[in-house]
């Protein structure tokens, strides 16, 4: 195991918590927001912590990160400053990945999505997965592939091919682990390296969040133990999706509080809506995230995504 201390002015584990980490792209929608006010719901109803993560290594808005913590607020959701940006930790991502680097468990990969996409797997491993085409490279194969101008990602070298994570809403849950991308080849910390990082930076032991994020977590959770961290416990929650059964987007017309807002519905209704959806409110009960708070019971929340229509 390969156990890498990152000491930051973050590391709090004083009280566990939850957390909501938004990618500031945009602005919130109710499927977004809905997925915040359960994990707001699970961190507070068992006395943990609350807190929002500004995941911001990708594409962001000007003043989107603004505009979601108003409306987060909005709901009544409330959080532990500081909101965190993870495009300020970028030395704390950089240190762990040359921890791991340093006791041979990454290597550069110089594949191209297509090489991957094209390249036969062995017969043992999953659809998507990795095929290991860069994994035994030699030192000459390396610096030949350097030469002609590549700029390699790194990957974890993994000893596993599966993993399983524990789920509130999900059980057990198996997923495969390949030698994924822990640093892009634009030099960007991966997702799954960083969520993983500040995750446990932060004393987050309990992970709620979309269930489009399930098939990634036995990867975090892996990473997570290979870093001598213990992986959180999680929460998978039902989508919200629009009429076609996809995935809630902005294209689907009025779905943030402000379009809501412009056709009379108070963030209160909004709120009211979406406990009808949880199995929480009778239809027309208005009802604010403080009352959520007193009736929440997880084991009684569907499995099935909210198809969500105005009417
Ligand atoms: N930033 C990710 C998103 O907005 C969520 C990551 C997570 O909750 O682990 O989809």
């Amino acid at each position: 195991m390969v156990s890498l201390v990152v000491s930051t002015a973050m590391e709090n584990q004083d009280r566990p918590a939850g957390r909501y980490a938004p990618s500031p792209s945009g602005t919130l929608h109710v499927g977004n927001l809905r997925t915040a006010l359960l994990a707001w719901l699970f961190a507070r109803s068992t006395d943990r912590r609350f807190l929002i993560r500004m995941e911001d290594l990708d594409r962001t808005a000007v003043g989107a990160d603004a505009q979601q913590l108003t409306d987060l607020a909005a709901l009544g959701i409330d959080w532990e400053p500081p909101v965190v940006y993870q495009s300020d930790r970028l030395a704390t991502y950089a240190s762990v990945i040359d921890g791991l680097s340093a006791t041979g468990r990454t290597f550069e990969c110089f594949c191209t999505r297509r090489e991957i996409l094209e390249a036969p797997s062995a017969p043992h491993t999953p659809p998507g997965a990795y095929p290991g085409t860069c994994r035994h490279l030699s030192d000459a194969e390396r610096a030949e592939r350097r030469a002609a101008g590549r700029p390699p990602a790194i990957r974890i070298r993994t000893d596993a091919d599966e993993f399983t994570v524990t789920d509130m809403l999900h059980g057990d849950y198996s997923g495969s682990v390949d030698d994924f991308v822990i640093r892009r080849n634009d030099g960007t910390p991966a997702y799954n390296l960083a969520v993983v990082v500040d995750d446990a930076a932060q004393g987050i032991d309990q992970v709620v969040r979309g269930d489009d994020l399930l098939s990634s977590a036995p990867r975090q959770a892996y990473l997570a133990t290979l870093l001598g961290h213990c992986p959180p416990t999680y929460a998978h929650v039902p989508m919200v999706l629009n009429h076609d059964r996809v995935r809630l987007s902005k294209r689907d017309g009025a779905v943030t509080l402000t379009d809501l807002a412009e056709l009379g519905l108070s963030v209160g209704d909004v709120v009211s809506r979406m406990a009808v959806s949880l199995g929480m409110a009778e239809p027309g009960e208005q009802v604010t995230a403080a009352d959520l708070l007193r009736r929440f019971d997880p084991a009684a929340l569907p499995r099935e995504p909210w198809l969500f229509a105005i009417s």
